[in-house]
């Protein structure tokens, strides 16, 4: 069966904190096996943790009847609430549908309100007229709307469990959410009393790393439980305590004073907060303004930064020269210097950061330069050694990297590192 699932550790906790009710997400379409990232349970598990659930499980199953509804029928024994996304539209691989009335036992039955609502749309857009198939729900569903598209969700209840089908497009899951399905699972499963819990976010340290800087505190009875959730971008721990408020609170405080200074410099922020978002309040903060030069990253930093409103306000260019004559003639480096040293090297880093800096005008400039591979390598230099620089304030700082994973995630990884290092080098 083509089925990934991974169960998220969890840390020891109090009863409080066990007792939570029970969440598990399932996404689903072939493509998220092969070439494309699945990105909605990671919303997903934001959303779940802060309404208070304990989240025990993700799957990703394939376009494949017998697998989802092997999946559903295992999850309607677990847990209480169990999210679906994807394959829910009209397409003939789209099976959620007919797999959660045929494992709920439920008729499909036809919705007027439904097909009046298609029928507009066919005939706004005559292609859009097999998709009257989506006015079939199934029999005591609750139609979640979706104000981005035209694949509503679905809200089914077995056995006092309570099971959500979600559109596949990550933006469509974000608004049916929360119109539809943050209200009804708060207003079905209230706070518990004494569930609280916060996530602190760190960058720069495997979770073996973070696991060995906190083993003590993972290990210790305690009233805090600590939950890790690794990506590219880095770890993040969940910390979650129960019981009554002031204790749990305070009991988070201490923990969380614990973890700042147990992980450093490596710990850069909380909740959804990205280095992006961080990096630009200080910019502004401060008045100060930054141009970025991107080799192996292509682009991303400047996506990132300037995926902050208003990072107008700092953020001049971002120049990508992955060629060395491109790097010659943009940011005016010497051939010289990249032929003695190679394109990937600190020397080259430095010059690009005060390159860009010098021909934008502002006062910080960011260089970053590696290999992403898989090809690309030398003897002396690695796949996955990157140098990221930031000229300004004074000084050049240079750091090096050594990057694990394919070349996404050596991109990926490469330009959390460049905006850390820009962050750390803002708040000294
Ligand atoms: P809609 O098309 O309105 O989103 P749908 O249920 O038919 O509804 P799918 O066709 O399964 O959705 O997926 C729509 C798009 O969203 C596809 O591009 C798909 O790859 C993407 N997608 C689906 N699930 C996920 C996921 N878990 N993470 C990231 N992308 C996803």
């Amino acid at each position: 069966m083509e089925t990934r699932t991974a169960v998220r550790r969890g840390g020891k906790g109090l009863r409080g904190f066990e007792a939570a009710p029970r969440a598990e997400c399932v996404a689903v379409g072939s493509e998220l096996l092969a070439e494309k990232t699945e990105t909605n349970s990671r919303f997903l598990t934001e959303e779940l943790g802060r309404l208070g659930f304990d989240l025990r499980l993700k799957t990703v199953v394939g376009d494949r009847e017998n697998d989802i509804e092997e999946v559903l029928s295992q999850a309607l024994h677990r847990s209480d609430v169990i999210i679906l996304t994807g394959g829910l539209g009209p397409a003939e691989d789209d099976l959620t549908k007919k797999v959660l009335a045929r494992v709920l036992k439920r008729r499909l039955v036809f919705q007027e309100a439904m097909r009046e609502r298609f029928q507009e749309a066919s005939i706004a857009q005559p292609r859009l007229k097999w998709s009257e198939r989506q006015a079939l729900i199934p029999t005591g569903a609750s139609v979640l709307p979706n104000p981005l598209g035209t694949v509503a969700g679905l809200l089914l209840e077995e056995g006092g469990r309570i099971v959500i089908a979600l559109p596949g497009t990550p933006a469509e899951v974000e608004a049916v959410f929360a119109d539809s399905v943050r209200p009804r699972l708060e207003e079905r499963f209230p706070r518990r009393k004494g569930a609280y819990a916060r996530i602190l976010r760190t960058t720069g340290l495997s979770e073996t790393e973070v696991a060995g800087r906190i083993r003590d505190l993972r290990v210790a009875p305690g009233r805090v439980s600590i939950q890790f959730a690794s990506g590219p971008r880095g770890v993040d721990l969940r910390l979650a305590a129960g019981g009554e408020e002031r204790g749990a609170l305070q009991a988070l405080d201490a923990a969380e004073a614990t973890l700042r200074d147990r992980l450093d410099h490596f710990l850069y922020g909380e909740g959804q907060q990205e280095l992006e978002e961080i990096a630009g309040l200080i910019l502004a903060q401060r008045r100060l303004t930054l141009a970025v030069a991107e080799s192996c990253t292509g682009g991303l930093l400047a996506q990132r930064i300037t995926s902050v409103p208003g990072s107008s306000r700092y953020f001049d260019r971002g120049v990508v020269c992955y060629s060395n004559a491109s790097k010659t003639a943009l940011l005016d480096l010497s051939l010289r210097l990249l032929e003695l040293h190679g394109s990937v090297s600190r020397e080259v880093a430095g010059a690009m950061a005060e390159g860009v800096r010098f021909i934008s005008g502002t006062t910080l400039g960011l260089g970053v330069t590696g290999i992403a591979g898989p090809s690309g390598a030398t003897l002396t230099k690695p796949v996955g050694l990157v140098y990221g620089a930031v000229a300004g304030l004074g000084e050049t700082r240079v750091e090096e990297w050594r990057l694990e994973g394919d070349r996404r995630a050596i991109r990926e990884q490469a330009a959390q590192r460049s905006l850390d290092l820009l962050r750390r080098m803002l708040m000294t």
